[in-house]
């Protein structure tokens, strides 16, 4: 590969050639933005949730948000926390269902905006002050030519990664942490260790066809997936199939798994109460220590005020 890179300090171009390539840019940065009917007209605030700063700015405000994942569970809990008036979130396919405070409500899909009135797919309308669009990302590679580009949606198994990771028209392009996730920085880790190993000789890479029905395997798991249990196993798995492969230090899949259960169960419990509870790490035996205040009553995200003791 020809790399072309920019030296900021001298701006200044130059090409360097590389036998391998690994691309581990993320794909949480570039917004998927959806266009709403009546968003031009629309008088509030309309932001993506990558440009979401400070709830206080939404004090007291009626809040809509687009979207029924973290970043509307977490922006629109933040904005309750922090005094808005209301907070409305609409979703696609499917409410998250948790068990929110009173002035909290889900709704089906922004249809259209009018004025300040939001209309929503059951024909009901609610009167706000702005839109925050927790739409997702984009996976986006503008540094990277057309044949080189990956190009996925954000899903547990990405299209056109062998394993996961192999660009697959040329297997000495990586993709590392291209998945949706609940495994991260393990899973990134465990990844960065096997397209290493691939990089060194420690592993051979078997016939095209053989990753090909790897893949097929993947696929066809990922689309019976229901539930987010199931989802976290399916990753643990993935996780277990490459650390197999590698000398990886042993790492507790299983405790992993039943970790994450843990905090699924206590968000089912109580959705602004769950950030209460800590966790044994799986890697060191070390319990975290709890928060010394309850998060509805912590204000305060200095970074002093959080390790106060
Ligand atoms: C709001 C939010 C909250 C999250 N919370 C959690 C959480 O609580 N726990 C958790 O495990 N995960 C969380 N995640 C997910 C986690 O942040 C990501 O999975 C993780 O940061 C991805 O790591 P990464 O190294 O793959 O990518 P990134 O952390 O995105 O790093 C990519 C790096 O590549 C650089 N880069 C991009 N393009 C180029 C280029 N052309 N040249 C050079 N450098 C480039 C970027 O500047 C960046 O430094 C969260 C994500 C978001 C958006």
């Amino acid at each position: 590969f020809t790399v072309t890179a920019h030296n900021r300090i001298e701006d200044r171009m130059y090409d360097e050639e590389f036998d391998y390539v690994v691309v581990a840019s993320g794909h949480f940065s570039t917004p998927n933005v959806p266009y709403f009917e009546g968003v031009k007209t629309f008088n509030g605030r309309v932001l993506h949730a990558h440009d979401f700063r400070d709830a206080l700015e939404f004090k007291g405000k009626d809040i809509l948000i687009v979207g029924r994942s973290y970043s509307a569970e977490d922006i629109g809990s933040q904005c309750w926390k922090y005094g808005a008036k209301s907070v409305t979130t609409s979703y696609r396919s499917k409410p998250m269902g948790f068990n929110w405070p009173e002035n909290f409500e889900e709704r089906p899909l922004l249809t259209r905006l009018e004025n300040r009135t939001a209309h929503f797919l059951d024909g009901s309308t609610k009167e706000v002050d702005a839109l925050i669009l927790c739409t997702g990302y984009q996976h986006h590679f503008p540094f990277l030519p057309d044949d080189l580009r990956l190009k996925t949606a954000n899903r547990l198994w990405a299209d056109s990664l062998y394993k996961g990771v192999i660009f697959d028209k040329n297997p000495q392009l990586f993709y590392i942490g291209m998945q949706d996730q609940f495994y991260t920085f393990n899973m990134f880790d465990v990844q960065a260790w096997w397209a290493r190993d691939v990089m060194m000789g420690r592993i051979t890479l078997p016939p095209e066809e053989e990753l090909k029905a790897n893949f097929d395997m993947w696929r066809a798991r990922e689309e019976t997936l229901e539930d987010a249990e199931q989802m976290i196993w399916y990753q643990g798995d993935y996780v277990k199939e490459l650390l197999a492969e590698t000398d990886y230090p042993n790492f507790d899949i299983e405790g992993t798994n039943r970790t994450f259960m843990e905090w699924e169960h206590h968000k089912a419990h109580n959705i602004m109460g769950f950030r209460d509870h800590a966790y044994r790490s799986l890697m060191t035996g070390n319990m975290s220590p709890t928060h010394h205040t309850p998060w509805v009553e912590a204000l305060d995200d200095s970074m002093e005020e959080y390790l106060r003791n």
